[in-house]
């Protein structure tokens, strides 16, 4: 059919085709077109199935991080699955043996809060949920293996959470020990942190919410830190910033732990009790002039009681310790405080804005307040007694919950002396200055904190420099016993009990003979008993059932009680995409062979949301699991993707900013390809999406010129056979278009300039219509050109895609057709000759490419070593630039 119109427009911007409204002229009909495609694709289950690792293909494992059952996806997961969906369609298309799984990381709070609203059993909420999600991935098209689906709630699942359970047991990488809990007193039960609202009870408004020591369940995460902190130098393909942030997390620094002897007596006591510890250093002692000092018998200040080891960075500054600062939490401010109410009721009000800060998640930025102990420790490098004090941003779980308060040499330690007037005292310089310490007036501005510096005021260790004091500082502690050099870690081990019903149960046992014992293989898994009522209250749910609790012992026989606790979810999502391999194996977690296959993977996508917590819990499962001899690989990702957010009216959307666009809604309006191709086509994958409905109007409208112009022409058999000036300019395009997509496919990702470059090829294409229309365009290059242009549209519309592909006559599944393969000499952009001018002068003739906008002839121009040598130095004030004809710069 060819149009009955014709545009005498050149190819512009908005070229003319036929008006739909001419007779016969077939209509792009999403709602025909898709369920159509949805049905024939659901009759073969294995359409997106991979081949087994015998095979001997070369592999690709895309995933996309798989779902919380919420029963309802929101246009978040549309745009994470249509970027995964894109690539696996595209590595098809590549020849590969493609693994493209899903799953549902079923376990959660959120069930048992439905439960309580709705009255509907966790089980049967989560598993009504994953069918509505499921229905609503289909439509929109999604290429899921669903012969490898996962589901984190079922039994067949749960029993290798389980399993790994008691092999970390055996290893000694599980373990138990009290920890700090959330505890509502009115709940009687923990609270996750998600559940106190400022220090509240989210079910109990006036609630204060208690910390409470509890026996916990923890993960040896900390065995691995420097080995997760090293292997993110190697994960090329990951985003700097989740590098950087898994950095942060594991938090590795370096410096010295130092013990100060608490000192027995406050001061004006020490008279009257000549025999303690302090008077002991103190008979020691010559008088303390810098650099001669004799050192105190340190055996006897240990030996005489309480100690505080403080880490620290800067053992170099240590001259310059001033005053000892504990956390709010520290075991001695308890002791300092038992027998003095002041203090006790001054701590807990450190301690209040301590959490209150931690809560609001910045304790880095607390005002600092602190308090007096009255008590003092003693400085075992030069004897000196500092004051003890309790300030309310040290916390208790970094290093050793004290350190030394250095003011001259640190920012936060000089805001707190200068509060509180404590002493500042300068023992570093900078190195310039070292040959004259004498000379007061060029003391640095305070708090002077630079690295490379010379210690001044600092006994034996005066004139070094500070990288050279730090190692012989902790060796002579060392030395004298009482500190050593050390690397701490602010990654903490992983606290995975939760006093909650829907998880994993841990499977472990209570014996009064034998004490912990794990459930043996054979018993696995210990089942989630269903039909157990939620209330929340009064602790954990399975503690309730007593034939779940009452257990007998596999060793001795007698009677055990069961744990009742069940895992944090994270221990579901640390291992899942292995299970995917092989997800009906049941000899093990996994098939070992489909695993050194599959793994590591080589795509995974998702949000930056879980940069650190899910993405470290699963390098570590995989190193623990690499030593068990279960997998080859040491990190579980080769490639991580994290996409932006998508934001409507500023913000992102969420059912409480009432700025929710539902994807339902959106394909029962415009289609499942329009919604899916506008979600990778608003912005590069990697910003934020700010949702536009006419935006998505647009690229519908988009998809129905393709759908109309390769209907036109697609049963086309009149036209020459020579190649000419248009058919040459087309396929100049077309391959310039291939080119350009498979580029971004391999590179950054930039889908939406993907379908930008489709958008312009299709433009390209509708205005030559008149030209195709008279034949002078030869069959076989229309041909070839529809082909590839249903090709490239594969991986972003899906269905219409099949749609054309089977109207043109394609072979074959189109999942499976060749990728198109550009040819360069064919994409040869003609190039034109352009005058440059500067203030009107000729300056130089560039050669551009034959269609370059004002953006390239201006760079072009600008890059010209004769233009540079002309503007050097010079301001461009004006730049006229006609595309085609010439530039001509205004400088001044
Ligand atoms: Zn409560
Ligand atoms: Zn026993």
């Amino acid at each position: 059919m060819s149009p009955k119109e014709s545009s005498k427009q050149s190819a512009s911007v908005a070229p003319a085709e036929p008006s739909p409204a001419t007779p016969r002229e077939p209509r792009y009909t999403p709602s025909e077109i898709e369920p159509k495609w949805s049905e024939r694709w659901a009759a073969q289950p294995d359409l997106y199935g991979c081949e087994p690792a015998s095979a001997g293909k070369k592999k690709y494992y895309v995933l996309e991080m798989l779902p919380y059952p919420s029963g309802q996806l929101h246009m978040g997961h549309v745009r994470n699955y249509a970027i995964g969906d894109a690539l696996a369609r595209y590595m098809w298309m590549q020849g590969y043996n493609v693994l493209h799984p899903m799953g549902w990381d079923a376990f959660g709070l959120p069930a048992e809060n439905a439960a309580l609203k709705n009255n509907t059993p966790p089980r049967q909420w989560t598993l009504q949920n994953i069918a509505a999600m499921k229905r609503q991935m289909n439509r929109i098209g999604l290429s899921y293996d669903w012969r490898n689906e996962v589901t984190t709630c079922l039994p067949d699942y749960y029993r290798w959470n389980q399993w790994f359970f008691i092999r970390m047991f055996e290893r000694g990488l599980a373990y138990r020990k009290k920890s700090k809990v959330n505890w509502c007193p009115a709940c009687c039960t923990v609270l996750a942190n998600e559940q106190v609202i400022n220090g509240y009870c989210w079910r109990h408004e006036d609630v204060l919410v208690e910390q409470r020591d509890l026996e916990q369940w923890f993960l040896r995460i900390t065995n691995y830190a420097q080995e997760l902190l090293d292997e993110l130098n190697k994960l090329d393909g990951w985003p700097e910033k989740v590098r950087t942030m898994q950095r942060n997390w594991i938090g590795r620094s370096e410096g010295a732990e130092v013990e100060f002897a608490i000192a027995p007596a406050a001061p004006d006591e020490e008279q009257e009790k000549p025999k303690n510890a302090a008077e002991l250093i103190k008979s020691a002692l010559e008088p303390n002039h810098a650099g001669t000092r004799v050192l105190p018998p340190l055996e006897n200040v240990q030996a005489a009681g309480k100690k505080v080891s403080v880490f620290t960075t800067r053992i170099d500054t240590i001259y310059g310790a001033t005053s000892i600062q504990l956390a709010p939490e520290h075991p001695l401010v308890k002791e300092f405080a038992a027998s003095n109410e002041k203090l006790a009721r001054e701590v807990a009000a450190l301690l209040d804005q301590q959490k209150k800060a931690r809560e609001d998640g910045d304790v880095g930025e607390i005002e600092k307040h602190g308090v007096f102990t009255g008590h003092y420790a003693i400085n075992s490098f030069n004897n000196e007694r500092l004051p003890i004090w309790v300030a309310n941003y040290i916390l208790l779980d970094y290093g050793t919950g004290a350190i030394m308060s250095v003011p001259a040499h640190d920012e936060r330690d000089y805001e707190f002396a200068k509060k509180y007037g404590l002493e500042v005292r300068i023992v570093i310089l900078p190195r310039r200055t070292s040959e004259d310490t004498s000379r007061e007036d060029e003391e640095p501005l305070l708090p002077y904190t630079a690295e490379d510096s010379l210690l001044i005021n600092s006994g034996e260790f005066n004139t070094l420099g500070n990288q050279e004091a730090q190692h012989k500082m902790a060796a002579y502690a060392e030395e004298h016993s009482f500190g050593k050099a050390t690397v701490t870690y602010r990654l903490k081990d992983w606290g995975i009990s939760r006093q909650r019903y829907w998880g994993t149960p841990i499977p472990m046992l209570y014996c009064e003979k034998d004490g912990i014992v794990p459930v043996p293989d054979s018993q696995l898994p210990v089942l989630l008993p269903e039909n157990v009522e939620i209330t929340q209250e009064g602790g954990s749910p399975l503690g309730k059932i007593p034939e779940f609790v009452n257990a007998t012992c596999p060793k001795c026989g007698g009677p055990a009680r069961r744990e009742t606790d069940t895992m944090d979810t994270f221990v579901d999502s640390s291992w899942y995409f292995y299970r995917y391999t092989s997800a009906r194996y049941d000899k093990g977690p996994f098939d070992t062979a489909a695993v050194s296959y599959w793994f590591p993977i080589d795509q995974y996508i998702g949000g930056v949301e879980h940069a650190i917590l899910h993405l470290i819990y699963s390098r570590f499962w995989t190193k623990v699991m690499r030593d068990m001899g279960l997998v080859k690989n040491s990190e579980p990702i080769e490639r991580l993707f994290t996409q932006g957010m998508v934001i409507r009216n500023g913000a992102k959307m969420s059912k409480s900013k009432g700025n929710v666009v539902s994807p339902d809604d959106m394909i029962a309006r415009y289609g499942a390809d329009a919604t899916r191709a506008y979600a990778l086509f608003a912005a590069p994958p990697d910003r934020d999406l700010d949702w536009q409905e006419d935006g998505v109007a647009g690229v519908s409208r988009f998809l129905g010129r393709v759908f109309r112009f390769v209907t036109r022409h697609a049963n086309r058999t009149a036209g020459v056979n020579n190649a000419t000036p248009t058919s040459q300019a087309l396929q100049r395009k077309l391959h310039q278009t291939i080119r350009k997509i498979t580029e971004d496919f391999g590179g950054r990702w930039h889908f939406n300039t993907s379908i930008a470059a489709i958008m312009e090829l299709v433009n390209a294409l509708t205005a030559a219509e008149p030209q195709i229309a008279a034949g002078e365009v030869p069959d076989a290059v229309l041909a070839e050109i529809l082909r590839n242009l249903v090709l490239l549209l594969a991986p972003f519309a899906p269905y219409l895609a099949s749609e054309l592909w089977e109207q043109i006559g394609g072979k074959g599944e189109l999942l499976r057709a060749p990728w198109p393969k550009f040819d360069e000499a064919l994409a040869k952009e003609d190039e034109i000759e352009i005058p440059v001018q500067i203030n009107g002068k000729l300056c130089n003739v560039i050669r551009v490419p034959a269609n370059a906008d004002e953006d390239m002839l201006r760079d072009t121009a600008l890059a010209d070593e004769k233009v540079q040598a002309r503007i050097a130095g010079r301001e461009i004030v004006k730049a006229i630039i006609v595309p085609g004809k010439l530039i001509n710069l205004v400088v001044k």
